[in-house]
């Protein structure tokens, strides 16, 4: 991690409910996050460091009600951790850089990687393509 904040710190950074999703693992409602809609071309990056972690390009809609990516931009940039809460087996994604939960992959994604990463819009900033 290079980015490592102590938790009054996060929370002076973020707001409440960035902070319950990045910070504390909770997962927004589905179908209510911001980014669920969104087709712009662009970079989607943590919300909490700005590490760039998706791509516009890779984005499609799983129907499952959460900003969903068949790739990640640079798997070096997530981190993946077994999670059994809630009594699933499922794979955490966090981001590498500075420890914050992002979301779940999961393997039932499109061609050609098979793979979806499934994220809380909560956990996002989207930088517009061409925007400064
Ligand atoms: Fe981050």
């Amino acid at each position: 991690m290079v980015v490592n904040k102590t938790d009054e710190e996060w929370k002076k950074q973020l707001d409440p409910q960035q902070y319950r999703v990045l910070r504390k693992k909770a997962t927004e409602p589905a179908f209510t996050g911001k980014y669920l809609h969104n087709k712009e071309k662009g970079v989607y990056v943590c919300g909490a460091c700005g590490a760039e972690l998706f791509s516009s390009d890779t984005k499609y809609d799983s129907g499952s009600g959460w900003p969903s990516f068949w790739t990640a931009l640079a798997k070096d940039n997530i981190l993946e951790v077994p999670d059994r809460a809630l009594g699933m087996e499922r794979i955490e994604i966090l981001c590498r850089n500075c420890g914050s939960h992002l979301g779940h992959v999961f393997d039932d994604g499109p061609q050609p990687t098979g793979v979806r990463y499934c994220v809380n819009s909560l956990s996002l900033d989207f930088k517009k393509k061409d925007s400064k």
